[in-house]
């Protein structure tokens, strides 16, 4: 990164000129001929040109770090400087930076995957100093070709490198990308005279460490006010849903403006927001799944024509509505950083905003679930090399997530976390991945077992918060904006001036109405929800000496994942049930939430499925996808003889299905003696499954949970109906 031509914009003095046109390109940036900078902008920006420098800016969503970098990169530029990189994580929002940077008059364009037509002309661009402003994906930098071409001799001379969202490179941070890390290399063959902007709205001592220890030895840090003094926190505790489900539909309608409730899960999203239309209010669910939806629901939410999204932490990153005006939490953050980012999004531009944590008996369970998932364990990643070094030539993802039965994102993310530390032991080549033969050194294990014990204990703070009879605020920015144990940024930490204080809002109450909470425990177990068990068999059957079922060898009241109307929507689910698909991703994920909802006791230590003799490689693989995502084994005991002929209306319950099911289900090996879930597709009465748990706990299981997909749609009645059965999917 050479700026050889660019001698003036080294180390510009910062005079009443410079000053004056920095002003000029605010207005012309924010379209307001009256804008004036907001504390610390200004100050930013002359930090970055009067001395070649390394600067982290860490100020909340909205304060306006674009505008720091555009005016930065079009000063520079005038003043005869080379062009200005930005390295952006954010796909969706590189558009509107372009746009935005284009209003101060800076030519700007964006390199990223999803426009690679356009990237030669870019880059003709780039070569004839026509351009001002080059956005790129930390992907693309990842290519070394790429790089090269940007940074090489023949590279323009960038004036300025902006990392965007720079807590993205710390693992620590709520949305670490390893595609970050890579920027490392880079960073560190840059000259001290380069200057560099790293920017970011939420960091904690720990993110900060890690972005000291990338972005430089002399990196300054310029830092906006944790506090928040017009942002008014409590908890209520309520551990049940149904009593948060009730509350939330007594007092949204009570609260002023709009806001967001974040939920941990996609299935607490999804099942609140339907409930609170219910209710009669304007919500809706924003998750993951949301996919295209997204934009459409951001801009409703915008203008106020939602009372709430029930979001998951889907709405996150570069989301800004400065009248927001309040955020309730359904369940516990697994932090407080995420916490605070995520109430942080409450009355930023009002007088007074609220923050509500409403806490739940199900969130440590989702939360340990959470954090047990972080990183990668030791035996995971030394199969994984192992399985790499031994290949006779580069391995695709599906060939090594299928040879360690692990999901294929779940691989992926370990590969990605493998191929960004210091001489990588693995490698990309194509989509498919090759061992390099570097031996992965101790540190990574011993960092792998330090992070987590650190996400550990991210969670007890966030757990004595939510224990916290008042002094939220306090508790956060002791948390957040302290420097911890190692106070190792003496006087570089620059603190703005306080905003006045007003009184807080008062807090909410408690209070449930009886009828509306009987409403919410309803609507939460409907009868397609649970599976009761079968406590007696058909009578009619000769060779059957007990009619009812003992108690322990009875199936616990299970779970079913889909209603008859909800099976209608899952096509791709039904296709999959007859083997013609793979089983899709968000039902795995969705099966993983069910569990976690559900929370069965004494816990399931294994699982296991109802075998079938026609699609027999399907409901395993379903159960072990499922298990590989609840972190317990997957233990196949039983297997079916011969094939059945499918229920029938007449015969679903009837003693010759009884018969034929003791006949053809048996035990192929002695069960763990431990509880099991007990993984089925679609059911009708429940009866192979009651006779399942039945061979399992006779066989010496413990107490048997069993969860299935989907009941079966009612019967069609009458022989017309009964033609448009398929057998394939009993
Ligand atoms: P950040 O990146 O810090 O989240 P942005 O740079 O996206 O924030 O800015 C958020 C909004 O605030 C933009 O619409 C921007 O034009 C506006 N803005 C930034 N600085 C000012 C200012 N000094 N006066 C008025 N509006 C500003
Ligand atoms: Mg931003």
């Amino acid at each position: 990164m050479e700026a050889a031509r660019a001698p003036a914009a080294r180390g510009m003095v910062w005079t009443d000129t410079l000053a004056h046109r920095a002003g000029e390109l605010l207005r012309l940036g924010t379209g307001q001929p009256l804008a004036r900078f907001r504390a610390g902008q200004e100050a930013a920006i002359r930090d970055l040109l009067s001395g070649p420098r390394r600067l982290l800016v860490v100020q909340r969503t909205g304060w306006g770090k674009s505008l720091v970098y555009f005016i930065s990169a079009a000063l520079l530029r005038e003043a005869g400087g080379g062009p200005t990189l930005l390295v952006s994580p954010l796909l969706a929002l590189m558009r509107n930076q372009v746009l935005a940077a284009r209003r101060l008059g800076l030519r700007a364009a964006a390199i990223q995957a999803e426009n690679r037509r356009a990237w030669s002309v870019v880059q003709g661009a780039l070569a004839a100093d026509t351009l001002d402003l080059l956005l790129v994906s930390p992907e693309r930098l990842a290519d070394p070709r790429f790089a090269s071409q940007l940074f090489g001799s023949s590279g323009p001379g960038w004036s300025l490198l902006v990392v965007d969202e720079a807590h993205c490179i710390s693992d620590w941070g709520h949305d670490f990308r390893p595609s970050y890390r890579l920027l490392a290399p880079l960073l560190a063959s840059m000259s001290a005279s380069n200057r560099l902007l790293a920017t970011t709205a939420t960091v904690n001592a720990r993110v900060l460490e890690d972005l000291v220890a990338l972005l430089g030895p002399g990196l300054q840090v310029r830092r906006g006010p944790v506090r928040r003094d017009n942002l008014s926190l409590q908890v209520l505790s309520m551990p049940r849903r149904p009593e948060r489900m009730a509350w939330l539909a007594e007092n949204l309608p009570k609260l002023p403006g709009s806001g967001i409730i974040y939920t941990l899960t996609i299935a607490d999203a999804d099942r609140l927001a339907a409930w609170l239309e219910r209710c009669g209010l304007e919500v809706a669910a924003y998750t993951g799944r949301s996919g295209a939806c997204r934009p459409e629901l951001e801009s409703r939410l915008m203008a106020n024509r939602l009372k709430a999204l029930v979001a998951t932490s889907a709405l996150g990153m570069g989301f800004d509505k400065p009248d927001l005006a309040w955020v309730i939490h359904f369940q516990r953050p697994p932090s407080l950083l995420t916490y605070y980012q995520q109430v942080g999004r409450a009355g930023r531009a009002l007088e007074q905003g609220r923050g509500i944590l409403l806490c739940g008996e199900e969130d440590d369970g989702i939360c340990r679930h959470l954090v047990s998932r972080q990183g990668l364990d030791r035996e995971w990643g030394e199969a994984l090399l192992a399985m790499l070094s031994s290949a006779k030539g580069p391995v695709s993802l599906p060939a090594l997530a299928g040879q360690l039965h692990v999901p294929p994102e779940r691989v992926a993310r370990w590969l990605g976390l493998l191929s960004t530390v210091e001489a990588p032991p693995v490698r990309r080549i194509g989509s498919n991945w090759v061992a390099t033969g570097e031996v992965l050194r101790e540190t990574f294990w011993s960092s792998m077992a330090r992070r987590r014990r650190r996400r550990q204990q991210e969670w007890l703070d966030m757990q004595a918060y939510a224990r916290l009879r008042q002094g939220h605020m306090r508790f956060l920015v002791g948390k957040i904006g302290g420097m911890g144990p190692r106070e190792w940024l003496p006087g570089w930490l620059v603190r703005q001036r306080r905003p006045a204080v007003l009184p807080p809002l008062p807090p909410l109450e408690v209070v449930i109405d009886p009828a509306r909470l009987q409403a919410a425990a309803e609507y939460l177990q409907p009868g397609a929800g649970t599976l009761d068990p079968i406590a007696a068999w058909p009578a009619g059957l000769a060779s059957m000496s007990v009619v009812t079922v003992p108690g322990h060898y009875r199936a616990r009241p299970g779970r079913v994942l889909l209603n008859a109307e909800d099976l209608e929507g899952w096509g791709t689910l039904l296709a999959a049930m007859a083997g013609r698909q793979a089983w899709p991703e968000r039902l795995i994920v969705a099966c993983r939430d069910l569990y976690l909802g559900w929370q069965p006791r004494p816990a399931p230590r294994w699982v296991t499925c109802m075998p079938s003799f026609r699609r027999s490689d399907r409901m395993p693989e379903l159960a072990w996808r499922i298990a590989e995502l609840l972190d317990l084994p997957f233990v196949e005991v039983l297997e079916q003889t011969h094939e059945r002929p499918p229920p029938t209306p007449e015969a679903a319950a009837s003693a010759a299905r009884l018969a034929s099911l003791r006949s053809s289900l048996r035990l192929m090996k002695t069960p763990p003696s431990t509880p099991v879930l007990l993984v089925d597709g679609l059911v009708y009465t429940g009866l192979s499954l009651a006779w399942a748990a039945l061979l399992l706990q006779a066989g010496g299981s413990g107490p048997v949970w069993p969860m299935v997909l989907g009941r079966h749609p009612p019967w069609p009645s009458g022989p017309r109906a009964r033609r448009h059965w398929d057998p394939a999917l009993s």
